[in-house]
């Protein structure tokens, strides 16, 4: 017998076999919403001037080898990427609380700290789940399913309104059993583009506090959402800020236009020094036994930028540029189907909404 006769044939990804379609199509008005990935005016990706200098400086290094990264990646590069989420001045970092590990971008962060969890994290009576917003980007489910962790779902989008649905959201935080997990998006939620104000925010952190639950947060759109690296950290360092038990999982795939270069890192955020040190050395065991070490070259790319005030600066220009557009691409949308257009319906949430996503009706235009 056919030694994989009972291997079921598994659907391929419908969002990389949308981006397959769209490439053999020859209509040339074509236009993909399927994968995450930001376009110029051309519909071509873009190389962030940033990353062509920095790639540069790289090539013309004499001393550039290939040698492996340590098991928890490039030191300048795990380090530079958690004062970049958690702010230069965290006081968490200064207590030397923090366990950086470079990650294959946000996928992998979100794997390293799903299978973490899965290790080390004491559930209760209810066993390995999580709690993930409905909806979400869709590979979530199979990355915690993938570590033997249920996924279930809290509400979070509400078609009426097409906003958060905010009650029923902090009715199921307060009713899940003490210590759940919670994933959050930082920012610019994939897909509803829909985010918790400040004030809701504070809200759910009290509710997250006074349930002892944990705060997975996936933080892929830092400075994409808003153009302001700062803003779009806001409710990760106000979670810090509040004594929060919380892990975040960040990717360059967006904000440096990294995508296939998979620079990511997960943070965890813990009490003291000795327990980010004991976290650290099982998250290396981890890390070891599925990739052994990180990949190189964008994490150097990246180390290079964060570390160098001139190139962060123009990075930040760069980021602007892309949030720029993405908020402009908005306001002209809005603008044709009110003005122009008189198209009937409220299409406010085109221009309240934030990062590339959005929900039109129950249309949703989802994303790697
Ligand atoms: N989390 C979310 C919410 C995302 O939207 C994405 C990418 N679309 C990722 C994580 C991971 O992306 P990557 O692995 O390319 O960094």
């Amino acid at each position: 017998a056919d030694t994989w006769s009972s291997v079921p044939l598994a659907p391929p990804d419908s969002i990389f076999k949308l981006t397959a379609a769209y490439k053999a199509d020859p209509f040339p008005q074509k236009v993909n919403l399927g994968v995450g990935a930001y376009r110029d005016d051309d519909s071509k990706p873009w190389v962030l001037p940033v990353v062509k200098k920095a790639t540069e400086l790289l090539l013309n290094d004499p001393n550039l080898d290939h040698e492996y990264l340590p098991i928890t990646g490039l030191p300048e590069f795990t380090s530079a990427a958690a004062r970049l989420i958690l702010g230069a001045d965290s006081p968490a970092i200064a207590e030397g609380r923090v366990t950086s590990v470079q990650t294959i971008s946000g996928t992998g962060a979100n794997h390293l700290g799903a299978l973490f969890l899965s290790r080390f994290y004491e559930y209760g009576p209810a066993g390995k789940q999580v709690y993930l917003s409905d909806p979400t980007w869709i590979n979530h489910f199979a990355i915690f399913r993938n570590v033997q962790i249920e996924p279930l779902t809290y509400p979070y989008y509400d078609p009426k309104t097409i906003g958060l649905a905010y009650d029923a959201f902090l009715e199921t935080l307060s009713s899940a059993p003490s210590r759940s997990v919670f994933l959050l998006h930082a920012c610019a939620h994939n897909p509803t583009g829909v985010d918790p104000t400040k004030e809701q925010w504070g809200k759910i952190a009290d509710v997250i506090l006074e349930k002892g639950h944990y705060a997975f947060f996936d933080c892929a759109y830092q400075g994409f959402a808003s153009g302001d690296l700062e803003g779009d950290a806001w409710a990760v360092r106000e979670f810090v800020k509040r004594g929060v038990p919380l892990l975040v999982c960040q990717s360059f795939a967006k904000n440096a236009g990294l995508y296939g270069e998979r620079v990511g890192a997960l943070h965890v955020v813990a009490t003291t020094t000795e327990a980010a040190n004991r976290i650290k050395s099982q998250l290396s065991v981890l890390a070891r036994s599925e990739i052994s070490n990180p990949p190189a070259h964008g994490a150097r790319l990246v180390s290079l930028i964060l570390n160098d005030e001139k190139l962060f600066g123009e990075w930040k220009q760069d980021i602007q540029t892309m949030a720029g557009r993405i908020i402009a691409m908005r306001k002209e949308l809005h603008r044709l189907l009110t003005e122009e257009l008189k198209t009937p319906g409220n299409w406010d949430h085109i221009v309240n909404q934030i990062g590339m996503f959005r929900c039109v009706f129950s249309f949703l235009f989802v994303l790697v």
